[in-house]
């Protein structure tokens, strides 16, 4: 058969695949949450289904069904059992996929987390699968189980709890083609209330603020849902300074200091689910620096760090769009997060394994040399040396805390410390801002934690380095993509 022939029989298929998924055929509008655990180490994982729900208007798109993206670790798969056609899809990562990735894990201790597919309710059985990514990204199944969604058990307890206040902070109308971001507050206490409602009208400003969102407001509901917390704050482990909180976020996930998650995934939605919502945020009521962000999961930031604006909107980029971090100079938690001769699945780093066809091939600015010889060698000496002093400083911090030393004191060390950081910052932007490269589309080595072997599309981009600047084209286009998705 001729090229273009196979070429056309593909779109005709794909053409066809999506016009015959009509919502109504399938679905009622409302939504199903099947929760499960998924448990294991490095080596072995499995599932067992927890319990399913029924509540509220479906907030996703009535059209895009399909998650055409073929990102993330993982993905959940809805086919109407009777006919076995595939009626919905989402990839996505989670908190298992990131420890599977740590020491512990590596050494064969198994552990157990609490996950959810949120998908809208079916009309027949279904069969639910879970696919995970090979080696080679290939994705296979790991997990299926029919769901019968008349099923007796289905949980379908009113979403009610008194403590619970929900705010409309942008509103543009009908969750269905709507993006729908939920902002769950953590450490926040009763007193706190009126903190809550400042600092979301705050973000929610900043947001908006920030292309590609800026431009397309219309296309946002912004929600924000507060249930108090015992004490103000969240954990800190390191400095032995453990918090009562709604959501049991906690600074110094899988031992990075900075890395902020929590592992109550029942606790996050049940809050969630008193608004309809398509993307998780977590603002954690905290100062420290420290954020994290997982495709399709949720993402958590800090409200009153001198660089919260930016952690909010780098880290929605991982969570939302499934952008990785283009950064490789500092500490994480994970032990070889990409493998070598594979191609990641994300959209804005690559392994240049054809340099011929960059996967962001129509963005490059015309002339530019592939791989782009940036002036990364006095960049690394500069970043090299302050993630090592950054690392003492934090590590003295952490003893003061430890040893309760006077809120002076650690005061005075924590101001050293952010006057430092912002000065760094500064410093990397300037010379970013100076490289022959500013502002052009090409492919530059350093990414995806990785000093060599791997590239990112510019030389600077809000999933590079810290500070108030845009996102680079590739991120900005896959941004626009993703809204697009959930908005029509
Ligand atoms: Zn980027």
């Amino acid at each position: 058969m001729k090229r273009a022939t196979i070429i056309f029989i593909i779109l005709y298929a794909t053409i066809m695949n999506a016009q015959t998924i009509k919502f109504n055929d399938y679905f009622v509008d409302q939504t199903m949450r099947i929760d499960y655990f998924h448990i294991g180490d490095a080596a072995n994982e499995f599932i067992t289904i927890d319990h399913v729900f029924q509540y509220g208007t479906w907030a996703g798109s009535l059209k895009n069904l399909i998650d055409n993206f073929n990102n993330g670790a993982y993905y959940y798969k809805i086919y109407d059992l009777a006919s076995g056609k595939l009626i919905f899809s989402r990839g996505f990562d989670s908190y298992f996929k990131e420890y599977q990735t740590v020491d512990d894990a590596i050494k064969g201790i198994k552990r157990t987390y609490h996950e959810s597919a949120i998908i809208p309710y079916p009309k027949n059985k279904i069969r639910f699968v879970l696919e995970r990514r090979d080696k080679q990204n290939k994705l296979n199944e790991i997990f299926s189980s029919e769901i019968d969604p008349s099923d007796l058990y289905i949980i379908k307890d009113a979403v009610k709890d008194d403590a619970v206040k929900i705010y409309k902070s942008h509103y543009s109308g009908n969750p269905h083609d709507k993006v729908d971001v939920a902002i769950l507050g953590d450490g926040y206490t009763l007193k706190e209330q009126k903190k809550f409602e400042d600092d979301l009208k705050r973000f929610s400003s900043v947001f908006l603020s920030h292309e590609p969102y800026k431009s397309r407001k219309d296309k946002f509901n912004i929600y924000g849902v507060f249930k108090p917390s015992e004490e103000s704050g969240i954990d800190e482990p390191g400095a032995n300074i453990y918090k009562n909180t709604t959501l049991g976020t906690t600074f110094y996930a899988l031992g990075s200091e900075r890395y902020i998650l929590t592992d109550k995934n029942k606790a996050i939605l049940d809050l969630a689910a008193h608004v309809p919502y398509d993307a998780i945020y977590i603002m954690c009521n905290s100062a420290r620096y420290g954020g994290g962000g997982i495709y399709n999961f949720y993402c958590t930031f800090v409200s009153d760090n001198q660089f919260s604006n930016y952690i909010f909107l780098h880290e929605f980029g991982h969570s939302f769009s499934g952008l990785a971090d283009e950064y490789y100079t500092s500490d994480v938690a994970y032990n070889d997060s990409y493998p070598k001769q594979v191609e990641p699945v994300e959209p804005n780093i690559t392994r240049l394994l054809d340099k011929n066809n960059l996967k962001w091939k129509s963005l490059v600015t015309p002339g530019t040399e592939i791989p782009s010889l940036w002036e990364k060698e006095n960049y690394d000496k500069m970043d090299y040396a302050w993630q090592k002093e950054r690392r003492e400083i934090n590590k003295h911090i952490a003893e003061l805390k430890r040893n309760k030393a006077s809120q002076k004191e650690i005061e005075n060390a924590q101001n050293e410390y952010n006057k430092k950081d912002k000065l760094h910052s500064d410093e990397v932007d300037k010379y970013l801002m100076s490289s022959k490269y500013w502002n052009k589309v090409g492919a530059f080595e350093g990414a995806g934690y990785s000093a060599t072997g791997m590239y990112r599309p510019m030389p600077d981009c809000l999933m590079f380095s810290k500070g108030s600047k845009p996102f680079c084209k590739v991120c900005e286009e896959r941004v626009i993509e993703v809204i697009k998705h959930y908005s029509e």
